[in-house]
């Protein structure tokens, strides 16, 4: 059963929130897939480095070589999470979006870029110019490989790259990112990964899915805001133009020169997040440990959501692929006649869980899976798992839409600053 399994426990586990009756009730937060809880772990970890952080690469002092050993002990930690090549860069940024912004502006010039229409956002957009190849993400697995293999047929001479998300952030299917990697390689490309929402759920192994590039973030890893990673090949980072200006980038500075670091400090200008770095790696090495027991646990509870979710009448999947695939535990959905806004709004108040509710900063992604599933609307509802869920989670978001759906949209909610509210 999920109580005899042995998961990282999470910080906030008995966290109430209040309902519309006045009420309290524990907290079914199940929307990890927008930030994940921190881990228990994580917490005392930072809780006992607080009192010592001090500022990197800059001072004598013993706090300052505490962080210091720390921070940089981090880079290890997090290629060893990604299984990365001994010669792959280990740059810490702020998320996954500062990751790819900061490896679209380390792009060699004329790199072609080949992407899917329904990345999230942040993989989605900041490859910019002629050179960009947006590909409309075919309904099966093998067609999106093939996809793929065309674009980069029809890539002009010069460098390539395709940037793919490990597991979508809109219905958690897999994308097969190793055979598109191979496709690549027969291109001369190279790929990035976005693992923002693979890492927090499966090992991510850069060295067997052969891929060049890959990033995430600390939040949606089980570890407070403000740090992520960049980790893969250094050529291009080492070539680029620093991502920021300023302290700690440089080797040299003169009246009329600045000579700037050729490792990762090159990108990583200003006082770094100590913390976070610190706490993303506590995060890292504490998933590490139980990859095993933390798939089966959301296996376990994907299963029983999607037997729940099945006897709410009017309610529709959305799918990348029409065939099943593996997936983490993410999904979204639409219900025949309810705004998605106001079912959200609905579920907090009433009965204290917590969803996302929109286009999922996948709107080209959200949009075409409504209509291809042969659903209304612009928007769904998004439920994500994690750690933190609980077989009573699960149970109650299947009940509270059954009721809801029974019920009617019949209650007064008013709209203000855009969202539902009681
Ligand atoms: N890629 C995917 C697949 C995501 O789900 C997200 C976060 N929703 C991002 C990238 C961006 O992550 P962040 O907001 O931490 O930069």
């Amino acid at each position: 059963t999920l109580a005899a399994q042995d998961i990282p426990a999470v910080a906030g586990a008995e966290l109430r929130v209040p309902l519309v009756t006045g009420e309290s009730i524990g907290y079914a937060n199940l929307d990890h897939a927008a930030s994940a809880p921190c881990l228990s772990a994580v917490r005392d970890a930072v809780d006992e480095f607080l009192p010592w952080y001090a500022s990197v690469h800059r001072g004598a002092g013993f706090a300052s070589q505490v962080s210091t050993k720390l921070y940089e002990r981090t880079r290890g930690i997090l290629r060893e999470f990604v299984d990365a090549r001994a010669t792959d860069t280990v740059v810490f940024t702020r998320n996954t979006t500062d990751s790819f912004n900061l490896l679209a502006r380390s792009l060699p010039k004329n790199t072609s870029v080949v992407v899917f229409d329904t990345e999230h956002h942040a993989a989605l957009l900041p490859w910019r110019g002629p050179n960009v190849r947006r590909v409309q993400t075919p309904r099966t697995r093998l067609a999106a490989v093939s996809a793929v293999d065309s674009a980069l047929a029809e890539c002009p001479e010069g460098p390539r790259l395709v940037v793919l998300t490990g597991a979508s952030n809109v219905t958690g299917e897999l994308l097969p990112v190793k055979e598109i990697a191979a496709v690549a390689r027969r291109h001369g490309a190279r790929i990035a990964l976005d693992a923002a929402q693979l890492s927090p759920h499966r090992k991510v192994s850069l060295r067997e899915l052969d891929v060049d590039y890959v990033a995430f973030s600390g939040h949606k890893l089980y570890a407070p805001f403000g740090a992520g990673a960049l980790v893969g090949r250094a050529d291009w980072l080492r070539a680029a133009q620093p991502y920021l200006a300023g302290g700690g980038a440089t080797k040299i500075v003169t009246g009329d020169a600045v000579v700037w670091n050729n490792g990762p400090e090159r990108h990583e200008a200003g006082s770094p997040n100590t913390v976070g770095v610190y706490a993303l790696g506590v995060a890292c090495q504490t998933l590490s440990k139980q990859w095993d027991e933390i798939v089966e646990h959301e296996a376990v509870l994907l299963d029983r959501l999607r037997k729940g979710l099945a006897a709410v009448p009017g309610l529709t999947e959305l799918s990348l692929f029409d065939a099943p695939v593996d997936r983490v535990g993410t999904l979204s959905f639409v219900l025949d006649g309810f705004e998605p806004g106001w079912v959200a709004a609905v579920l907090s108040a009433e009965y204290g869980i917590g969803v996302r509710d929109g286009a999922f900063c996948a709107h080209i992604a959200t949009k075409r899976l409504i209509g291809e599933a042969g659903a209304a609307g612009q928007q769904a509802l998004r439920v994500s798992l994690g750690l933190g869920t609980t077989e009573e989670h699960v149970d109650r978001l299947a009940l509270a839409l059954r009721q809801i759906v029974a019920r009617g949209a019949r209650w007064t909610y008013t709209r203000a600053d855009g969202r539902w509210a009681p």
